[in-house]
């Protein structure tokens, strides 16, 4: 049995061999090895090297009890003569120190089983450098939780990558990436840098929007825009658009207004209902949720007399509806199409000022591009049916043009007649119901674009929000 042991600047080492010869042939195998890392407190190199050939005899002894095998001989092996001169001196001569430690090697062993060797000859000498090497931690223990938080820190809670760097120097954590991830959620500070309000989730649509099957305008929006100054011979005057919006298959209807006070109102109502036949509803604002809307347009809606516009349209079969104050989403659908018709006015007028009849012209001509707008997606090839538009329930096609047939006055011709417009109308709203209404009542995405379910605050978020917000205040 060969025993090596050394010691160095970091750490002692003691490394056991069995050499044994077998038909001629000799062997020898690693049995054991043992490490120590030199103490903090200061201690020589030759008392480092005493107390690896300490560990050297103990680890001999425990080899030597726990193999059968019986062993002939036994050899020491050390590269400090320092050590080896105390072995073979009188050790009451020395300190406590070495007196001892020499007492206990000298205890199992034999003097004579001690021999020097050349340092590069000394297989111990690998292991007293063990410990140049990282510190193995578990990832999920205390300490670890404590040394990685310590470096979070000491960067700022930032540089992420800095501190897996700088982590793995000194450390061998294993899944250490997601280990300083969890350290990061649990990190108080960077969950009130962090937090972000989480969208919250729409509400239902309103009833008039789902409404299928049904007549188009049955349920209505009313709105305003204006005023549009027009030329009348010399003089400039304002006219007010009314915008009527089917709730249902957003087909738009735009009547002109002379001004907005009552009397005007409920002539460019009836106009459309002669037109477009009696809602069953109509919806609009009170004028408090006019947010893009112009000083002289919001005073002249709120001005309006809308208890008696209300009444006017209140009958067995028709309903007037407001829609709460403080709530600008709700009149959101037809609000658009209002941005949409202003803008194309804009376009088609080029600031310049029209005549009445310019106006209406173009106004028409704005209601009928609207109403050829796609509502659902707009297919890539050739094969698919074209996009649903509003006008597919207003004419029967996206631009009005249907094929021209005979008119046979049969009773069975009429009445076949009936019965195929049916079916083509029940198409559309089979569409309507495929292709639309999926769109509007998905949910809003949330801001990664992932169709996430979206929950609202919860209370116990509050403090944290209300962090952000004054911080983001303080930052302004
Ligand atoms: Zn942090």
């Amino acid at each position: 049995m060969h025993t090596f042991v050394d010691a160095g600047e970091n750490g002692m080492a003691a490394v056991v061999y069995l050499r044994f010869e077998e038909d001629g042939l000799v062997e020898c195998a690693l049995v054991g090895a043992k490490t120590r890392v030199t103490p903090l407190r200061y201690l020589s190199i030759p008392r480092s090297e005493l107390q690896a050939a300490v560990i050297g005899t103990r680890l001999a002894n425990t080899v030597t009890k726990s193999f059968s095998l019986r062993i002939s001989q036994r050899y020491f092996w050390c590269d400090s003569r320092n050590v080896l001169c105390w072995l073979r001196s009188d050790h009451r001569r020395y300190s406590q120190y070495v007196a001892a430690r020499v007492r206990e090697v000298l205890d199992t062993t034999e003097i004579d089983e001690w021999h020097w060797i050349q340092s590069e000859w000394n297989v111990a000498d690998d292991g007293t450098n063990d410990e140049k090497y990282p510190i193995i931690l578990p990832d999920d223990h205390p300490v670890t939780h404590l040394v990685l938080a310590d470096f979070h820190e000491r960067y700022h809670h930032r540089n992420y990558a800095t501190v897996a760097n700088e982590v793995r120097r000194r450390f061998c954590i294993p899944r250490l990436r997601r280990t300083l991830r969890k350290m990061r959620h649990r990190c108080q500070w960077c969950r009130n840098c962090d937090v972000s309000p989480v969208p919250p989730e729409m509400a239902e649509l309103p009833q008039a929007r789902l409404a299928a099957f049904s007549r188009p305008f049955s349920h209505v929006g009313v709105d305003f825009f204006g005023p549009i100054e027009v030329i009348v011979g010399r003089k400039v005057e304002k006219r007010w658009g009314v915008l009527m919006t089917c709730l249902t298959i957003r087909a738009l209807h735009i009547e002109v207004a002379s001004s907005l006070n009552t009397s005007s109102c409920i002539m460019a109502l009836n106009n459309f209902i002669a037109r477009r036949g009696t809602p069953v509803c109509f919806y609009s604002d009170r004028g408090t949720n006019f947010i893009g809307a112009s000083k002289e347009l919001r005073e002249a809606v709120r001005a309006l007399d809308k208890h008696q516009l209300s009444k006017e349209f209140t009958t067995a079969s028709t309903s007037w509806r407001f829609n709460p104050p403080a709530t600008p989403h709700m009149g959101g659908s037809w609000e658009r199409l209002v941005q949409l018709v202003k803008r194309n006015l804009t376009e088609i007028l080029r600031s310049r000022r029209p005549t009445d009849e310019e106006l209406r012209s173009a106004l028409t001509l704005i209601e009928g591009v609207l109403n050829s707008r796609p509502l659902t997606e707009v297919p890539v090839d050739n094969e698919s049916e074209p996009a649903l538009t509003p006008n597919h329930f207003l004419l029967g096609s996206s631009d009005g043009s249907k094929p021209f047939t005979l008119c046979d006055d049969n009773v069975q011709t009429v009445r076949r007649g009936w019965q195929v417009s049916q079916v083509m109308a029940n198409a559309f709203w089979k569409r309507w119901l495929r292709n639309y209404l999926p769109e509007i009542t998905k949910r809003s995405k949330s801001k990664t674009g992932i169709d996430a379910p979206l929950q609202g605050v919860e209370v116990r978020e509050l403090p944290l929000l209300l962090y952000s917000l004054m911080c983001s205040v303080c930052r302004i």
